[in-house]
């Protein structure tokens, strides 16, 4: 499969905020979980499968099957910053 690239662009301001609740900054970790997150509600709404990486059995990657193979992370894990 080829890498995809995608721009996205802010339709309003991005609040991340720290772990004391301040939005002074961004916080590019809090942005990759929300987007995270909503790739994850978006993918099981179509039917589709993401893992729980807070769950010791339904965690990526696959054991079972080699790396860079179909399976082996879901399409969830796929995205990258
Ligand atoms: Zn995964």
């Amino acid at each position: 499969m080829e890498p995809k690239e995608w721009k996205l662009k802010a339709l309003t301001n991005i609040w991340t905020g720290d772990n004391k609740g301040k939005g002074d900054r961004l916080v590019p970790t809090g942005l990759m979980g929300s987007l995270r997150w909503w790739f994850e509600v978006l993918v099981r709404g179509l039917g589709g499968k993401a893992c729980d990486p807070t769950a010791e059995n339904v965690r990526c990657p696959n054991k079972d099957k080699e790396p860079h193979k179909a399976g082996h992370h879901c399409v969830v894990c796929v995205l990258r910053p």
